[in-house]
């Protein structure tokens, strides 16, 4: 006989305690749709990991109108535009006088923060560090979630829906059969070297960089606390850069006629960011369903990932609710389909910034002075611009 297991039943299962999942749970809880969150890192890891920072005006609804918190209007920093530098000169795209939006910046962490926070309000079940988490039965009616809890007790979750909100490495998506699971990617030929500085912001909105050496993004986190990113080859070692070669190479960047100088501090992290694009096609297998990047990546160049992950919940959850409250599965039945014509229009924005800010290793100067008029063509024509600022700042819920 095996170990014994505690079993805990509930409406939704939830593998994962990022921005989907928790964003999830908390709307469920709101419908009055029971569900348990899993989630193998502890809360402080996830706190204090730095990753996105942009967020759309669909994803500050979600957290405001949908009783998170208020607190990404007063901490966060709202950007009505972002420069593109190119040729040493930097062309604003104006989002509220293009498409009369903006979107904020405020660090995923800080959402995770008020995620988490708003689900202990409300008593919501939410499991951190967990480990060997296994999902079987997705076919059934009964699907189950098996883990070990931080105390070391055996758990088994037997849910009627369960949601892989598990990110990119997760282990939901690999439990759609290799025959029924498609998955589409690419690579690229770069990553992006990033680091996070004590210093005063260099600007006041984002500056997307693109020059000989390479892109660049000077991005900020807070008054105090600034963000950058620099195009680098995948097999460097951050350790091999010192502060100074760091900040030349940055420098180089966004040098122009313009004399625009970065404000320079102590340097406190380095990464290297590998990134890739990446779609899981169907969303949906049997009675699992993903959201967020446990379905897809994008590149960060269109600060896509987060939002993309929430836009996923907010039609998942109509889904859900639908289900429970008309017990029809009209919208379960659609959930991927419609998931997935956003994700391919947020695909093709991130493959687009990506291509059109970064220089290839082995671009010809053909290559290079394309990509300078493609730049030139998008500054210069008001659709151009618009298009940018209209995906930069999110289509609206449902396109
Ligand atoms: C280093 C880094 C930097 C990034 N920078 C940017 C950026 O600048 N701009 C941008 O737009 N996007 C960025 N992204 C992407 C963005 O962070 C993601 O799109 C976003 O986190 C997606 O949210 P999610 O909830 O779908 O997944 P995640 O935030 O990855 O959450 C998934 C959760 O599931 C948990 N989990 C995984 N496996 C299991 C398991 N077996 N059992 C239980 N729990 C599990 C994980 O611990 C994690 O907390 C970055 C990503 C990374 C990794």
């Amino acid at each position: 006989m095996g170990a014994v297991r505690t079993v805990l039943r509930t409406k939704v299962g939830i593998v994962g305690g990022g921005p989907a999942g928790l964003m999830l749970s908390h709307l469920l809880a709101g419908a009055g749709i029971e569900n348990i969150v899993v989630e193998k890192r502890d809360h402080e890891t996830i706190r204090t990991t730095q990753r996105a920072g942009i967020l759309e005006h669909g994803s500050v609804r979600m957290l405001t109108e949908g009783g998170v918190s208020n607190r990404v209007l007063s901490e966060g920093h709202r950007h009505d535009g972002i420069d593109l530098r190119f040729g040493g000169e930097s062309h604003r795209i104006d989002f509220q006088d293009l498409v009369g939006e903006s979107v904020w910046l405020y660090p995923q962490n800080e959402v995770f923060a008020d995620l988490s926070a708003a689900r202990e309000r409300d008593g919501g079940d939410v499991r951190y560090a967990v480990s060997g988490t296994e999902i079987v039965d997705l076919e059934s009616n009964t699907p189950k979630i098996r883990f070990t809890d931080a105390a070391g007790n055996d758990c088994e979750i037997h849910c009627e829906l369960l949601v892989g909100a598990d990110g990119s490495q997760g282990i939901c998506r690999r439990s759609i059969p290799a025959g029924i699971r498609s998955e589409k990617f690419i690579e690229y030929p770069f990553a992006w070297f990033g680091i996070l500085t004590q210093a005063p912001a260099s600007a006041p909105e984002l500056i997307y960089a693109n020059s000989d050496r390479g892109f660049a993004l000077i991005s900020q986190r807070n008054d105090s606390i600034q963000r950058m990113y620099f195009q680098a080859d995948p097999s460097e070692n951050p350790d091999d850069w010192s502060e100074e070669r760091i900040w030349e190479e940055l420098q180089l960047r966004v040098d122009g006629p313009d004399g625009f100088e970065l404000k320079q501090g102590p340097i406190f992290e380095k990464t290297l960011l590998k990134f890739r694009s990446y779609v899981c096609e169907p969303m949906r297998y049997g009675n699992l369903f993903l959201a967020g990047d446990a379905g897809h990546t994008v590149p960060p160049t269109g600060a896509k990932g987060l939002n993309l992950a929430l836009a996923d919940v907010r039609v998942l959850f109509e889904a859900i609710d639908s289900y429970y409250s008309t017990k029809s599965a009209d919208l379960l039945d659609g959930y991927s389909d419609r998931a997935l014509a956003r994700v391919w229009r947020a695909q093709n924005f991130s493959y687009w910034m990506t291509s059109m800010l970064h220089t290839r290793p082995d671009a010809s100067e053909f290559e290079r002075r394309r990509t300078l008029g493609e730049l030139e063509g998008v500054v210069a024509s008001r659709h151009g611009s618009a298009y940018l600022a209209e995906a930069y700042t999110g289509w609206p819920a449902g396109a």
